[in-house]
């Protein structure tokens, strides 16, 4: 039976940096995908132009045609200043959304990352998905994100992961999305250049018996 997915990422651009390939599976195997981005994911930096949030939204239209995403919600919460509202006013949107949505399962962010804004959605994406009665949620899990969950103090909630999804068929959409973010990316050796990802997802896969592979840390799975 075809599932419903839902991904609650902070920005545009965690979405395939974190779980591209595996959305691009999902889409393929006839789930429904569903992306909720809880900042804007622009208006904090500086000399933010109206220009730049128009740039990030084609590129996040881009990459959700190419990953076969069904639909996306922006909350437009403050970008890296999401510690600086009360947690409930990041759960409340989630959890009415989640209710609408009736998801399967959920992947979100690792709650180790060094971006503050990560940490927050986690907390807030779990205090959503908690398994009250009722709850279609089955699978809850936590994606890395390059240039945050391997730049985090050491020792502060490393991410272990424990299930893997092989994108072997899906590496080059993955690919493909991350060049519609070009903006977001950087030049190698950075952590999040197109190199590394590709790197990363060869390594990912290597360390299961595959070509390539995302990684994720188990939350919470009912059976
Ligand atoms: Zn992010």
């Amino acid at each position: 039976m075809n599932k419903t997915v839902l991904v609650v990422a902070a920005h545009a651009d965690d979405e395939a940096l974190g779980c591209g390939g595996t959305i691009a599976k999902h889409a393929a195997e006839g789930d429904q995908v569903h992306v909720i981005f809880v900042a804007d994911g622009v208006t904090s930096r500086n000399g933010t132009e109206p220009a730049d949030l128009l740039q990030r939204q084609h590129a996040t239209e881009n990459a959700r045609c190419i990953l076969g995403i069904s639909s996306v919600t922006f909350l437009n919460l403050p970008d890296n200043r999401l510690d600086g509202l009360p947690l409930l006013d990041v759960v409340q949107p989630l959890e009415a959304l989640i209710g609408k949505l009736a998801p399967d399962i959920v992947y979100t962010h690792h709650y180790g990352d060094l971006n503050v804004d990560h940490r927050i959605v986690h907390q807030a994406a779990m205090t959503a998905c908690r398994p009250m009665p009722g709850s279609t949620i089955r699978e809850i899990f936590a994606f890395e994100v390059m240039s945050s969950t391997e730049w985090a103090s050491p020792g502060l909630a490393p991410f272990l992961p424990n299930f893997f999804v092989d994108i072997s068929a899906q590496l080059e959409s993955k690919m493909q999305a991350l060049e519609a973010y070009m903006l977001e990316m950087r030049t190698s050796p950075h952590s999040r250049s197109l190199e590394h990802m590709r790197c990363l997802a060869e390594h990912r896969g290597f360390c299961v018996g595959s070509a390539a592979a995302e990684a994720f840390m188990v939350m919470r799975v009912l059976r």
